[in-house]
């Protein structure tokens, strides 16, 4: 099994990493589904795409909704017949200290960034435990792995991720179900993350940080390619993506 015919469904795909990757998979003969909030962006990537020669569909889709996901996994289904791999990708990352108690921004990283993703397993997860095939692809972080000043919440949301990674993973060989996971932990990636952060110094320090080193979102769309096009019975499920600048 390669990329090639596979069909991916990818959230966060309006942008930065997600768009990398739809981009990408499809160049490779992928069939991408993408989903996000923000539908000219979608439909233009979509339109990118399918003028390349790529085969594409799109669904507005805010992933904190238990029920845009299902249906986001069934426009994969009614447009190319199955359902291969979901790339939990869209994330938030608003990041300040603690003390300033953004309780609201705290609220929304849960949402968006952990349960989001579970809502992206349980929207695949009757498909691949029947077909017994499938692989789950999630972008967690740098700040899933180790602890960053201002990473307090945004870092408890990915470190959360990690977890139900692994955990997913162990379960698969348990019961038989041959679901693949990939955990993608990437450091300062170029795309349009750091735009909502309220806090001024924590913007301040990371504009900082990529500007001088932070590489294209290319870096981990290729990592996502290289998971997919695997052998089914192996199952490369970790990897740390670090600009080779970045201390
Ligand atoms: P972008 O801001 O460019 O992309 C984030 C994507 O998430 C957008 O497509 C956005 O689309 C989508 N999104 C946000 N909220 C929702 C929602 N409620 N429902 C559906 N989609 C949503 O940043 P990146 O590409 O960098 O981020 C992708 C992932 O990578 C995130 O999980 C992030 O935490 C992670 N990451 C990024 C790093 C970096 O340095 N860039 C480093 C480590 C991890 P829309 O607004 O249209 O809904």
């Amino acid at each position: 099994m390669s990329v090639e015919n596979k069909v991916v469904v990818i959230t966060g795909a309006s942008s930065g990493i997600g768009e990398a990757t739809a981009k990408l998979l499809a160049r490779n003969g992928a069939k991408v589904v993408l989903g996000a909030r923000r539908e000219s962006r979608l439909q233009e990537i979509s339109q990118d795409i399918i003028e390349a020669g790529g085969q594409a569909a799109y669904r507005v889709t805010d992933v904190t909704e238990p029920e845009d996901l299902k249906a986001l996994v069934g426009l994969a289904k009614e447009k190319f017949g199955t359902i291969d791999v979901i790339y939990n990708n869209a994330g938030i990352m608003p990041t300040s200290p603690i003390s300033a108690l953004k309780v609201n921004e705290w609220n929304a990283m849960i949402d968006v960034n952990l349960k989001g993703v579970l809502n992206g397993v349980a929207a695949v997860m009757p498909d691949f435990t029947s077909q017994k095939h499938g692989q789950i692809i999630t972008t967690s972080s740098v700040a899933g792995l180790k602890s960053f000043v201002g990473s307090g919440v945004y870092g408890a949301t990915k470190f959360a991720v990690r977890n139900l990674m692994e955990v997913i993973r162990m379960e698969s060989a348990q019961e038989h179900t041959n679901i693949r996971t990939a955990t993608i932990y990437p450091a300062a990636i170029n795309t349009e993350l750091l735009q909502h952060i309220t806090d001024k110094n924590a913007k301040q320090g990371m504009d900082k940080l990529y500007q001088s080193v932070g590489i294209t979102p290319d870096a981990i769309a290729r990592v996502v390619n290289f998971a997919i096009d695997q052998p089914e019975d192996v199952n490369v499920n970790e990897f740390t993506v670090y600009p080779t600048k970045q201390g």
